[in-house]
């Protein structure tokens, strides 16, 4: 559930990312220029750090955000934060730069990866700063200034995870509120967007997800014969029955009045049959139910799933026409085969 909330994710990171690189390319070429200007020994660092942020702005912008761009930029900016920390940079005051580098790689990383990230940047920068390393090439820090830049790096780390979480909570509560049917509580159609589905696709190379498209028989009956609210009572029903049948990996979606869409995730066939009867049972045996309407309202359900060939839309077309075979067959059944 999380994952999912947490798929657009990666689209804001993608951003972000496009942006900061943008910046430290600009901002390095024109270090860059203006040092090769001064005829200084420090401008080939600089360029070719340029230049790495510019292909990675570049690549960004021409291919698909994956997870390792991030991962990459960060290894690279802690490589490059700690050497200025070693060698000096321009008069030993390469230092100050690690600050807006860190923030860069913080801002682009979860919280979790920001943790790993801040306690090896840490730990590096402790050990160039208090241990006996290269101490021919390394720059000498006076203890004072040692502390101070360690203790600061330390507080920059821990008020950039803190301004990330916020960010990352109120995304996935806004997210929250864009994709609840306000009706059953349970997820509308927008969260099925295009990251999702993406999601779901790369990931049936590996496994299944199986698709239950699940329809009220004669719903309209019932709305006709005992008004709309109880026909709205229902469709509660179904969705805390939904509810409770879920693990934490999978969806239950209001996928339009009285239709519903659950996606099990990484979930064996049999197993899918199962919780599709055990559904439709529990639907059909509902005592509040059979209370409301003195005769049981019942389920059809078509099932299909992902699968290598098998691309999420068509799956969830072959779920649609299998609902309409259980219809035709007379309703109230599970249909998982042609
Ligand atoms: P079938 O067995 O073939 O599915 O028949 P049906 O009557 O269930 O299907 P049909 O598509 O003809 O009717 C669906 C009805 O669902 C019509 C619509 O008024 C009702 N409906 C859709 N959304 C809601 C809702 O939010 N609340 C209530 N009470 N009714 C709704
Ligand atoms: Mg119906
Ligand atoms: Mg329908």
């Amino acid at each position: 559930m999380r994952r999912i909330l947490d798929v657009s994710k990666g689209n804001k990171k993608l951003t972000l990312t496009v942006y900061l690189t943008l910046i430290g390319f600009v901002f390095l070429t024109a270090f860059g220029f203006i040092s090769w200007y001064n005829s200084n020994i420090k401008t080939s660092s600089t360029l070719f750090t340029a230049v790495f942020f510019g292909v990675i702005n570049l690549y960004l912008l021409k291919t698909k955000y994956r997870d390792f761009t991030r991962y990459i930029l960060s290894i690279i900016v802690a490589l490059i934060g700690l050497s200025l920390l070693a060698f000096g940079g321009q008069d030993a005051t390469g230092y100050l730069w690690t600050f807006p580098l860190m923030a860069m790689a913080l801002a682009v990383l979860s919280v979790r990866e920001g943790m790993c990230f801040a306690a090896a940047y840490l730990l590096g920068s402790f050990s160039v700063l208090f241990l006996p390393l290269g101490s021919e090439t390394f720059v000498h820090y006076e203890p004072v200034t040692a502390t101070r830049y360690f203790l600061s790096a330390f507080a920059l780390c821990c008020i950039t995870l803190v301004l990330v979480n916020i960010q990352e909570n109120t995304n996935r509560q806004l997210r929250l509120k864009t994709v609840k049917d306000d009706l059953t509580g349970l997820f509308n159609r927008a969260i099925l967007d295009h990251n999702t589905i993406e999601q779901i696709n790369l990931a049936r190379n590996e496994r299944s997800d199986y698709l239950l498209l699940i329809d009220i028989d004669h719903f309209k009956k019932i709305n006709d014969n005992f008004g709309h609210s109880t026909g709205d009572e229902i469709l509660v029903i179904l969705g805390e029955i939904l509810n409770t049948s879920m693990r934490d990996s999978d969806l239950a979606i209001r996928w339009g009045g009285e239709e519903f869409l659950v996606i099990l995730q990484r979930c064996p066939s049999v197993h899918a049959q199962k919780i599709a009867n055990q559904i439709r049972i529990e639907f059909e045996q509902n005592q509040r139910i059979l209370q409301l309407l003195q005769r049981p309202a019942t389920l059809s359900i078509g099932i299909a799933a992902t699968s290598q060939n098998l691309m999420f839309d068509k799956a969830l077309s072959l779920a649609d026409s299998r609902l309409y075979k259980a219809k035709s067959q007379g309703r109230n059944r599970v249909v998982f085969s042609e």
